[in-house]
């Protein structure tokens, strides 16, 4: 996938607003970003950057990976376990929900639509602000069931 000329130049704008500029390693990050399918760990983004951008730095990543997050452009899904999963945040504003194999911890996300409805309407009657909200299904794969243990694989 390229980068689509729009998010590259709303993110300048994001970094501009906090006194940062876009680099050439910060653009290399976006890159990789845009080359990702599906769930991805820092540590892969960071390996695909450097596959094409040896300037950037684990340090570059881990700086920047909030930023995105704090933009919109990736969101963050914290599935409990040691890595933390990014996805590139679709055009689609439908609420995901997270299905997690519980041996292979492969994650499928799924559309819950249902979810933000609920989210809202509780904090609603209750006269709250929903901040953030998730749902997390763990589960085990067909392979698993069938052999008892998947092939070790993320997403
Ligand atoms: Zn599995």
């Amino acid at each position: 996938m390229s980068i689509p000329k729009e998010t590259l130049e709303s993110f300048s704008d994001f970094l501009g607003s906090k006194g940062l500029r876009m680099t050439d390693q910060r653009k290399g990050v976006f890159e990789a970003l845009f080359r990702q399918t599906g769930h991805f760990t820092a540590e892969q983004l960071l390996q695909d950057a450097q596959s094409f951008d040896d300037t950037v730095s684990r340090a570059t990543v881990y700086r920047c990976l909030p930023l995105l997050v704090e933009s919109s452009i990736v969101r963050k899904i914290d599935v409990g376990q040691e890595n933390k999963f990014y996805a590139l945040n679709g055009s689609s504003e439908t609420f995901k929900a997270q299905v997690i194999c519980s041996d292979c911890d492969r994650i499928h996300d799924v559309d819950a639509p249902f979810m933000e409805w609920y989210g809202k309407t509780v904090s609603e009657k209750l006269g709250l602000n929903v901040k953030d909200q998730r749902l997390q299904v763990h589960a085990e794969c067909p392979e698993f069931r069938k052999k008892d243990g998947c092939k070790q694989s993320n997403n």
